[in-house]
């Protein structure tokens, strides 16, 4: 089994009994996230589970989170193995705004195992500026990785090189609060929409998470400004702008997914955590179907986003 062009749902381990009905759709599969996660993943496969399934420790997030540097566990990539997890991700720590250091500690460390996956939690200059550098070191060390992408301030966008012209670089990416860098062809956890973004620019697979904090790396110290960390609130994937819109806020707009029916969005108001994820993972695998059939999937993606742009103004 492999992760190829997966669109994989991120979900926390005490979501264990709900996940298996939010991976049904073909080209799916799960994250769980935390210590424990590799239990979850062994719960799975007993209940019959075979799409691929995840572990992330996600030392790397919260006021607690570790850098890069410290000492990935064995224990931890064993765990993963022996419960059934389709391929080991190192416990990372976090790598700072030019920590070149931290940068090569993990992938130093993730050479000693094979088919690991070093996951590369990264601030957001990494995806901007210091682009190159680390793609470059990515492919020197010849390690599979996954990235995660801090919120951050709006970083210089990347030239696109389409010659699409002033702002196409920031149409690359949907609205929200995160800089408008230009997606980056490596497999994402974590994610928002940047999931199907990072598939429509050659990442092998990436990972969208189930609700808002598993959907951000907030920077730490956290600050509390922008409305970051929504915690609790439930949010729900608008196709037509491209982005999750907290519950209470949702208009009118219809949905086609194998969920909602053509019904309105706003039925979810009042809805259970659950059938809300249920129409976010229907919505972006209808998203995925899509990229899929596209014969060119970074035109496909720019248009996508320039309408839904154009949708909201
Ligand atoms: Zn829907």
């Amino acid at each position: 089994m492999d992760l190829h062009e997966r669109l994989l749902v991120q979900v926390s381990t005490r979501d264990v009994y709900d996940a298996v009905a939010l991976a049904g759709h073909p080209g799916s599969g799960l994250v769980f996230t935390g210590q424990a996660a590799h239990d979850a993943v062994r719960m799975v496969r007993r209940r019959g589970y075979d799409g691929p399934l995840l572990a992330d420790r996600r030392r790397y997030a919260g006021s607690a989170r570790v850098r890069g540097t410290v000492r990935l566990s064995p224990d931890w990539i064993a765990d993963q193995v022996e419960s059934g997890a389709t391929a080991p991700l190192t416990d990372s720590g976090y790598i700072g705004k030019g920590d070149h250091e931290a940068l090569h500690t993990i992938l130093e460390q993730a050479l000693q195992w094979e088919g690991v996956i070093a996951v590369l939690p990264v601030h957001a200059r990494w995806v901007a500026e210091d682009r190159t550098v680390l793609l470059r070191t990515v492919t020197d060390y010849g390690v599979r990785t996954a990235l995660v992408i801090e919120d951050g301030p709006p970083y210089r966008p990347v030239p696109v090189t389409d010659g699409a012209g002033p702002g196409a670089a920031k149409m690359l990416v949907a609205a929200g609060d995160r800089p408008p860098y230009r997606p980056v062809p490596l497999p994402l956890l974590g994610a928002g929409v940047e999931a199907v973004a990072a598939l429509a620019h050659g990442a092998e697979w990436a990972a969208v998470g189930v609700r808002e904090v598993l959907r951000h790396l907030y920077p730490e110290p956290h600050e509390a400004r922008g409305g970051w960390r929504r915690g609790g609130a439930r949010s729900a994937f608008v196709p037509d702008r491209l982005e999750f819109v907290p519950v209470e806020r949702l208009r009118e707009e219809t949905c086609g997914c194998s969920s909602c029916h053509g019904r309105p969005l706003s039925r979810l108001a009042e809805a259970e955590e659950l059938e809300v994820n249920t129409h976010n993972a229907a919505a972006l695998h209808r998203l995925r179907s899509r990229l899929l059939r596209a014969t060119h999937r970074e035109r496909w993606w720019r248009d996508l986003t320039r309408n839904a742009h154009t949708t909201k103004a």
